[in-house]
């Protein structure tokens, strides 16, 4: 599958295992067994790889260059991969259980569009010049922030790390990336690639291992100026206590516990369809998915029916056959966590129409009706392919029930109602709101959300405020 019986650091350049040779597992969960291991490092690996990045910042070689040479750098990358691409698509399935189609076809192409976007759009960008009189030139720059650490999960190990690492690269910091343990292989990849497209060593660092033991190293640095961190909540506030500590500014992209909403005029056909697909994609291990389905009491039965019927034609199984649509959930840890919550959906009251644990660790797309609003999984991230579904009476009810939650990352809408949909989105606290339509993504556009999901913005222009420290510059200009 991945091909790779041992994932190293690589550190200024240079393949390293850890210090004391210490190893993790690295597990297939279709397969459940050891398919090879990943270095796991601690505080002398994470320090090392700060060290190469801050080496690799302070010569220029990158932080420096030509946003022509830069984005030409990027661009070779980008070409790499593609080449790569089969490589790196069997790395996301052998090590997260991805069905590989779904890899082949949208992972691998998403990662790669992003290094190509923020390169051009570092090159593209402009910046304000302050008209004052004529004795001055006043502008603002967009200096590089210096050394990067980028941590990210495993539920899309290779886009999600990308989304980070190519929007600081592209304003010219050097980066340390410690992926998730579960899924080391990508980035190890990636970084490996970009030294055969010519890249400077230092600039592009990954580190392996444990995040309560290298993930912890590294947030506690004092040696570094941005953290870009995704992942759960609750890691999210140890990360972003350590970076108050340091005063080292910080995004968190963190849970999410979206609702879709369906309205009684909505097209019944389309919201179950999409619905289905955004609650049960990647074995309902993303943070945008809908997973509180809220459906107008009209059109709840007829609405339930043809979604039950979406979640009955998905296949679950082997993440190599092409017609699977969902493969295992990416661990042990992971499949007895969603095994809990589906336990404890029926203990809250809830009514099973459907799904529960398969074979292996896989999971069967699974729709509880009534839980109750007071319970856990009505509140909780479960993470996996597992819908409630809950009736309203009217609009006001469903947004307000839509905004029951302490996350606020995404809500999805159903509605014929241009009227309707401004309206709900004014008044949904959500970072992301579809209508009509599900994970469309522009790069521009600003990825996060309030409360539980996080602090700050990344795309676009958000990435260059949070990616450079801006910089105000006044030039006397006259000679008197
Ligand atoms: P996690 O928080 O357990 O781990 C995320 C990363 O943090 C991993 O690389 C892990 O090794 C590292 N880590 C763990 N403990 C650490 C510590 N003490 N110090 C530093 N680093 C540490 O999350 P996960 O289980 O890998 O990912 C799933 C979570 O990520 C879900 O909650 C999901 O909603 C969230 N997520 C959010 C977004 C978003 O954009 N908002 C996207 C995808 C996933």
């Amino acid at each position: 599958m991945s091909g790779l019986s041992f994932i190293p650091h690589l550190i200024a350049g240079q393949e390293r295992a850890s210090y004391d040779d210490s190893t993790l597992d690295n597990v297939n969960p279709w397969t459940r067994s050891t398919q090879g291991t990943l270095a796991s490092g601690g505080a002398r690996e994470a320090g090392d790889a700060i060290a190469a990045a801050r080496s690799s910042f302070e010569s220029g070689a990158w932080s420096r260059l030509g946003e022509r040479q830069r984005a030409a750098l990027m661009y070779a990358l980008a070409d790499r991969m593609e080449l790569h691409a089969e490589e790196l698509a069997q790395a996301e399935t052998a090590d997260i259980g991805r069905p590989l189609a779904a890899s082949r076809s949208f992972d691998v192409p998403r990662a790669v569009g992003m290094i190509r976007f923020f390169a051009d759009h570092h090159s593209l960008s402009t910046s304000d010049v302050y008209p004052m009189s004529a004795d001055f030139h006043a502008f603002t720059a967009y200096r590089p922030a210096g050394v990067v650490v980028a941590i990210s999960p495993w539920n899309h190990p290779l886009m999600l790390g990308v989304w980070k690492i190519a929007a600081a690269l592209a304003w010219g910091n050097s980066v340390v990336w410690k992926p998730a343990e579960d899924s080391p292989t990508s980035a190890y990849l990636v970084a490996r690639i970009a030294l055969e497209a010519g890249w400077p060593a230092g600039v592009l660092n990954v580190v392996q291992g444990k995040g309560a033991v290298i993930g912890d190293a590294l947030i506690h640095s004092s040696e570094i100026d941005r953290i870009t961190f995704t992942g759960s909540t609750a890691v999210g506030r140890l990360v972003g206590a350590a970076a108050g500590q340091n005063l080292v500014p910080v995004t968190l992209e963190l849970g999410g516990k979206g609702a879709t909403v369906v309205l009684d005029d909505a097209d019944l056909d389309l919201a179950a369809a999409t619905a289905a697909r955004a609650v049960f994609n990647n074995t309902g291990q993303v943070c945008l998915a809908g997973t509180r389905v809220l459906v107008q009491r009209s059109v709840h039965d007829e609405f339930l029916r043809r979604f039950a019927e979406q979640a009955a034609q998905l296949r679950v199984g082997d993440p190599l056959d092409p017609s699977t649509d969902l493969g295992p959930l990416a661990s042990e840890k992971q499949f007895d966590r969603v095994s809990r919550y589906f336990a404890l959906a029926q203990s809250e009251g809830g009514t099973v129409l459907g799904g529960g644990p398969g074979e292996g660790w896989t999971f069967k797309p699974t729709i509880v009706a009534d839980v109750s609003r007071k319970g856990r999984v009505w509140r909780e991230e479960v993470f996996g392919p597992m819908a409630t579904v809950s009736t309203f009476d009217d609009f006001d009810q469903g947004i307000a029930l839509a905004n029951d939650t302490d996350y606020g990352l995404t809500c999805t809408l159903f509605s014929e109602s241009a009227a309707r949909i401004h309206t709900a989105a004014s008044r949904l606290r959500a970072g992301t709101v579809w209508a009509n339509c599900y994970q469309v993504r522009d790069l521009r556009a600003p990825m996060g959300g309030p409360g539980y999901s996080g602090i700050g913005r990344e795309g676009g222009n958000f990435s260059r405020e949070f990616f450079t420290e801006p910089q105000a510059v006044f030039i006397k200009t006259s000679l008197d």
